[in-house]
């Protein structure tokens, strides 16, 4: 069966299919770097005593970088997920080291997506014992067909310079859509930042190598420890088929990786149902903070709920078209979220936009296969 064409390096496809062709040359003329206003650059926050959070400050971007957590142990630390890019580990190594002495002892990766791993070979270059802790699954993705995209060991030219071609169509596309007019205010200021932003992620992916995990598992694993020990669990599919979340058993704090993203989820080669009860069976555990892959933590779990519904009213939507024969084109037109966008993300014309990109397209896709009862694959990196 053909796999659903979706998720790639971070959310740079999404990018590249709106932009329809990566034929273009990019201009010579090179664009402004992130200003403090895009919110591009991630921060440290601690959020609770020994467990940081370094996050972007602004929680929506076209390429985002996935958030990290910091948490300390007796014996070193233990990060949740690496960041996106070289530039992006670089920086986290500094973020680390402005708030602990202790070494970087383990990295656990929430998932395979590239603005969540591309970052691990500057960590590992910075502390070359951690150990690199990923479910199976995940394991298998970031060996297999869906990160052949990446040079694995060390730097490859050839693979480097396809990548950056990729970024020439990012590229592209952004001058393209603000040369086209009727673009709202907001719009505007939205793609002129995400120009600034792929001009910074193009110096970021610069030397891209991806590091490999070195210890895995399929159900879970506890690294142990008198203060902060750390249960990483498999909970079951959901945003992709080998999600991994961290679960400080003593202060209740939970890292979800992509299974909760704000302000808008991701929907890309996601598993409808199964992504439901992973959600609902981590509700039950009763976390007094939820962190999520993208945004900012929560202290209540409002916002998984909301997810868990919209879920539900996206599957509720497409299986019906399904059932009735209607084309997986036409399912994704007639598709209709408004009501479950606006709670999301009200009425603003740059958000709503991506909601329909990165939630209502890829999941109408997710569920009318599932509907079918056809598999759902992951994507490319
Ligand atoms: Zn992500």
């Amino acid at each position: 069966m053909r796999p659903i064409q979706g998720f790639q390096a971070g959310l740079l496809a999404a990018a590249l299919v709106l932009a329809g062709a990566l034929s273009a040359a990019p201009s010579a003329d090179v664009p402004a770097r992130p200003t403090a206003e895009d919110g591009y650059f991630q921060t440290i926050v601690r959020v609770d005593d020994g467990v940081w959070l370094i996050a972007q400050p602004q929680p929506f971007h076209i390429q985002p970088i996935g958030n990290v957590v910091v948490i300390e142990q007796s014996d070193g630390l233990v990060l949740i997920d690496a960041g996106g890019s070289p530039g992006a580990g670089r920086r986290i190594v500094e973020l680390v080291r402005s708030v602990s002495d202790k070494p970087v002892k383990a990295v656990a990766i929430t998932h395979w997506h590239g603005d969540h791993v591309l970052g691990l070979s500057a960590i590992a270059q910075a502390w070359p014992t951690t150990e690199i802790v990923a479910t199976d699954a995940t394991d298998a993705h970031l060996r297999g067909r869906s990160m052949k995209a990446y040079p694995k060991g060390a730097p490859d030219a050839a693979l480097q310079a396809a990548f950056d071609a990729r970024l020439d169509g990012a590229e592209t596309f952004l001058r393209d859509t603000l040369a086209k007019p009727g673009l709202s205010e907001r719009e505007r200021a939205g793609f002129e930042a995400s120009h600034r932003l792929f001009a910074q992620y193009r110096q970021d992916t610069r030397g891209l190598v991806l590091a490999l995990p070195t210890r895995t598992f399929g159900d879970s694993l506890r690294l142990d420890d008198g203060l902060r020990p750390v249960e990483l669990l498999h909970p079951g599919r959901g945003n992709t088929d080998g999600d991994l979340v961290a679960w400080l058993p003593r202060q209740r704090v939970l890292a979800t990786g992509d299974l909760l993203v704000a302000p808008i989820p991701f929907g890309f080669n996601a598993y409808p149902a199964d992504w439901q009860a992973t959600l609902r069976a981590l509700e039950a555990k009763r976390p007094a903070m939820w962190i999520p892959g993208h945004g900012a933590p929560m202290r209540d779990s409002a916002y998984a709920g909301r997810v868990i519904a919209l879920i539900g009213h996206t599957r509720d939507a497409v299986a019906p078209l399904a059932k009735q024969g209607t084309s997986m084109e036409e399912a994704k037109k007639r598709v209709d979220l408004s009501a479950d966008r606006a709670v999301f993300v009200g009425d603003d014309p740059w958000l709503t936009r991506w909601f329909d990109r990165y939630w209502t397209q890829p999941f109408t896709d997710a569920a009318y296969r599932e509907a079918k009862g056809q598999p759902i694959e992951q994507g490319e990196g």
